[in-house]
């Protein structure tokens, strides 16, 4: 998202970029995703929701996102839903596929297949802005935990940063990622529906029950998620009572969940009154990343600019709009390249 967005600005600011894409196709996790771009209603929010965050970029996106979306809507990318269903947010959904196409349209010169090159080989002239996604595929084979996300963020933005003298911001084993059904096969077109949201009305149990999630998770669950990452296989028992199976999260109940898990193929256990589900952390974005400035200037480095997920230190501790960073400090980043 963050490149695309960076390489239509830029063309908008009479440049002409070439966008470097290692997929075999444009969109990246973006495409993948629900597609809501949103913020936190006011900066004390995101500060109380992700205090380990820098507070400066927080503000850029708290106060650039409402200008940034009218400008996205404006390339002809259709708004699908005109706010994001939850009560603490402010923002839009997307269709992914037709935001994809609008961008790659007005980016135009779009190079897929793209072979990441050695620090020491030549690149193109001119400013260079690192948006690969940050390194999720790289964390989740580390952890042994599956990706969800694109499969190509190994995190050669940041080891070129690092290269050319810049630094990491934010906890680099911070991660975003849900519970999904554990020991099944999943497509990427079901990372969405086969996300298993309703932590916070189960009880929460490694799979071997030697570990127990504790108090009430966090509104995104990424607390938990993080937790259950670290037991072992990263897998946990989600196990719900009855009485609880018509709770909604947002539009859907628990009940739906479960079982669109089992006609995936879940384990699940029926123990009247409980159902267990066994589910997995599966890992989309990493928090930590490149340091950069409210320019989206990689600290360090000469004429280097980042954003998105390689960006570190914006949701730490919490959650934040991975789509919004992108959108913000992605034309931000062409702006100053330019400037
Ligand atoms: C299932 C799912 C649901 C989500 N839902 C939401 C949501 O509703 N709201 C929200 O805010 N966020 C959501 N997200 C997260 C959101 O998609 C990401 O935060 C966002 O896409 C990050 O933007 P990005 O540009 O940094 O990365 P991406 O959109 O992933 O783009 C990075 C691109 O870089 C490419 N790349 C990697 N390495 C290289 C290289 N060396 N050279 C060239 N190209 C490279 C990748 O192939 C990819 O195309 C969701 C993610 C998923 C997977």
């Amino acid at each position: 998202m963050a490149g695309l967005v960076a390489a239509v600005r830029a063309r908008e600011l009479g440049a002409e970029p070439l966008v470097l894409e290692k997929g075999d196709r444009a969109g990246g996790s973006m495409l993948l995703s629900s597609g809501v771009i949103w913020r936190h209603r006011t900066l004390e929010d995101f500060r109380a929701e992700c205090p380990g965050g820098d507070p400066a970029l927080q503000r850029m996106i708290v106060e650039g996102l409402d200008e940034a979306l009218d400008w996205l809507q404006s390339l002809g990318a259709p708004v699908i839903e005109p706010e994001t269903g939850n009560p603490r947010t402010s923002g839009v959904r997307f269709d992914t596929r037709e935001l994809t196409k609008a961008l790659v349209s007005r980016a135009r010169n779009v190079s897929l297949g793209h072979v990441p090159a050695s620090d020491t080989e030549p690149r193109p002239e001119g400013p260079i802005v690192l948006a690969t996604g940050g390194f999720h595929v790289r964390l989740a084979r580390e952890w042994g935990l599956p990706v969800r996300g694109n499969a190509w963020s190994e995190g050669d933005g940041l080891d070129l940063a690092l290269a050319r003298g810049g630094e990491t911001a934010g906890d680099l084993y911070e991660f975003y990622g849900r519970a999904m059904p554990a020991g099944i096969p999943i497509d990427e077109a079901e990372f969405v529906p086969l996300s298993q949201l309703y932590g916070r009305f189960a009880e929460v149990v490694s799979e071997d029950g030697g570990q127990r999630f504790e108090g009430e998770p966090q509104w995104s669950e990424i607390d938990l998620v993080q937790t259950i990452g670290r037991w072992p296989g990263g897998r946990a028992w989600y196990r719900v009572h009855e009485d609880d199976l018509g709770q909604r999260v947002r539009e859907r109940t628990v009940a739906d969940m479960i079982e669109l898990a089992r006609a995936a193929g879940a384990v699940v256990r029926e123990e009247p009154p409980f159902t267990s589900v066994l589910v997995q952390a599966s890992v989309t974005q990493t928090l930590g990343g490149i340091l950069i400035d409210t320019r989206a200037r990689v600290v360090g480095a000469e004429r280097l600019y980042a954003a998105g997920a390689d960006v570190g230190g914006i949701a730490t501790g919490g959650y934040s709009s991975g789509l919004a960073a992108a959108l913000v400090f992605g034309r931000i980043a062409a702006e100053e390249a330019l400037s």
